[in-house]
């Protein structure tokens, strides 16, 4: 049997820089653990527009799609910010994002304990949190029609149509349902079922993908409103959130910064499974290309190397390995070491980029 095959897109900024130390992992797989992967890399954002004029090559994007997972590092940067909308950077990322219909939107919060206190939260409040929010990713109020700014008598109004087939509902909330059984087994699904018409279908869809198909995996349903607090209050209370376009965005974002920096935080987009059962998939940090610091060895790669092992995880099956890279993550910040954006009150010196990912692979090589 051939290698899993891996796309790597670096991108811009920062973007190789993190991708780098996160080769060096997915070698440490390939030399340590039999886990190889056929692996090629190519360009995306600004530095495709460079090459090609483009953000995203047909060629790149065909690349995309027949790999079994991409994994991306950032795109974007100030030298692109005059260019016209259609061929600015991020639109690379987003016509990747469509054309895998990428649906689902996986975004874990994880505190690790070290990094408790860089929570604006307590520390018994947020230490040890593990939660993962599916947000739908395609369609709902970003897309619905009609949309736009109309004139109406003396004043203009401002119009955005949340909308959502049944078929839209059901396959978000099945990537819920699976990703529950794979942690512990509970989905709690948001909407405002009580004030809009396509709550009450979300809700009702949900609700009949579980008793047909999950009826083993708790299911409880929140209004989003109170899913925000209760986030806040006592985020351990959840496993999985499962919900729409619009309040994923903000629910997603809210419970990031439970759990401090942006330089520590994976994400993964999936969408239909393609003939191998894999889900199409792409993984990426949250965080953007960071053009203050690119070229200066002081990004964070963790969040990264945590998007490579989510890849592990949801594509590849290997979710033991995958808690490998997350347990050698968690020992490298135990023993105290810091990249810049990592340290706090404590003063410590900050480590580079590379010290971090030598560090990460030292703490692999020990769990063997
Ligand atoms: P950003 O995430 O790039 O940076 C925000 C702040 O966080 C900066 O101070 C940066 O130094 C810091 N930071 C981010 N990642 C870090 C890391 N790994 N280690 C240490 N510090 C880190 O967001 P921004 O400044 O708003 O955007 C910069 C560029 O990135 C823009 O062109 C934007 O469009 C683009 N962007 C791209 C993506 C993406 O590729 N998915 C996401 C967000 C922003």
């Amino acid at each position: 049997m051939s290698n899993p095959s891996l796309l790597i897109l670096p991108g811009d900024g920062i973007g190789p820089e993190v991708m780098t130390q996160v080769n060096r992992v997915i070698d440490w797989f390939g030399a340590k653990r039999g886990l190889a992967f056929d692996v090629s890399e190519d360009l995306v954002g600004g530095a495709a527009y460079d090459k090609h004029g483009t953000p995203l090559h047909d060629d790149t994007l065909a690349k995309a799609m027949e790999v079994d997972a991409v994994l991306l590092g950032a795109v974007g940067g100030p030298k692109y910010d005059a260019l016209d909308f259609s061929v600015k950077p991020e639109r690379g990322l987003l016509r990747l994002r469509k054309e895998m219909d990428l649906f689902a939107n996986l975004r874990p919060a994880q505190c690790f304990d070290a990094l408790a206190d860089f929570s604006s939260l307590k520390r018994d409040v947020v230490a040890g949190l593990d939660i993962v929010i599916v947000r739908e990713l395609t369609s709902g109020i970003y897309f619905g029609e009609p949309r736009g700014i109309i004139k109406e008598g003396n004043e203009r109004v401002g119009i955005n149509t949340q909308r959502y087939t049944e078929s839209e509902i059901e396959r978000v909330a099945r990537s819920a349902f699976e990703l529950a059984r794979r942690r512990n087994n509970k989905v709690c699904s948001m909407e405002k079922a009580n004030v809009m018409e396509s709550g009450i279908l979300w809700r009702e869809v949900v609700q009949k993908v579980h008793d047909e198909d999950y009826p083993d995996v708790e299911l409880s349903h929140m209004y989003a409103d109170a899913g925000a607090m209760q986030l806040c209050r006592w985020p351990k209370q959840f496993d999985v959130i499962v919900t729409d376009n619009l309040f994923g965005d903000l629910l997603s974002d809210a419970a990031a910064m439970l759990t401090g920096s942006l330089g520590m935080l994976p994400s993964a987009s999936l969408g239909a499974p393609m003939a191998n059962g894999r889900p199409k998939a792409l993984y990426e940090p949250v965080h953007g290309s960071a053009p203050d610091i690119a070229g200066q060895g002081k990004a964070n790669p963790i969040a990264c190397i945590l998007s490579f092992a989510m890849a592990l995880r949801y594509s590849f099956d290997q979710g033991d390995e995958a808690t490998r890279i997350e347990s050698a993550v968690e020992k490298v910040l135990a023993d105290g070491l810091r990249t810049a954006d990592l340290i706090g009150e404590e003063g410590v010196e900050p480590v580079s980029t590379a010290q971090m990912g030598d560090a990460i692979l030292a703490a692999l090589d020990a769990s063997l």
